[in-house]
């Protein structure tokens, strides 16, 4: 978990190669169905381009599938999910029916002004549409408003919350996330 442009999707890569598990990135997923023009892009490209988020039972129906790829046995990395409370409930429930159960919440930290500078900076390297400045503020607004609950609800159920600095380098955040986590 971590604020848009905290860098979850680098060591995301980096983590789940390491782990030798399928990585999972729900803004992948919906940026490529856009892309594709499927039913589930169409509906997703509205709440996308605002910077909202995609309506909760969109979400789980992706992770429950994602679940039940033969790939995920041995483990599967959740990056940009979940996001809100009710989503971090669909995984719990989700895991409680399949008899798995949640490692570690890794989450990344980044002071807010840096967030703004990194966005910004990748916006014309990755093409990305939903980088605009107004969708930027909207994000980190959400991310405040529905995703810093998910971390309290991971704390007060005392899930493990494995908590990184996500300024440095690459390979010293990999590093700190792979020591964290005794992998
Ligand atoms: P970032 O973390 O930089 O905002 P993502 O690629 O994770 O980028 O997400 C891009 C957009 O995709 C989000 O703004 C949101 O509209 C949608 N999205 C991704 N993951 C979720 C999720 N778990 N729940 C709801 N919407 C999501």
């Amino acid at each position: 978990m971590g604020p848009p442009g905290a860098g979850k999707g680098t060591q995301g890569e980096l983590l789940a190669s390491g782990l030798g598990i399928p990585r999972f990135s729900t803004g992948d997923i919906l940026r490529a169905a856009r892309e594709a023009e499927t039913e589930l892009g169409r509906h997703a490209q509205r709440y996308m381009d605002a910077g909202d988020l995609v309506p909760d039972e969109v979400i789980l129906g992706l992770i429950a599938e994602a679940l039940s790829e033969p790939e995920a046995k041995a483990g599967i990395l959740f990056d940009g999910f979940p996001r809100t409370v009710a989503q971090a409930e669909g995984l719990r429930d989700l895991l409680v029916s399949r008899g798995e159960s949640l490692d570690t919440v890794v989450n990344l930290s980044v002071p807010a002004d840096e967030l703004v500078r990194r966005i910004a900076g990748r916006a014309y390297v990755e093409g990305r549409t939903d980088d605009t400045p107004e969708t930027i503020r909207r994000r980190l607004e959400v991310y405040r408003e529905s995703t810093e609950p998910v971390l309290a609800w991971y704390r007060a159920a005392e899930s493990q919350v494995l908590d990184i600095d996500g300024v440095g380098t690459v390979e010293e955040i990999q590093a700190a996330i792979r020591s964290g986590l005794g992998r």
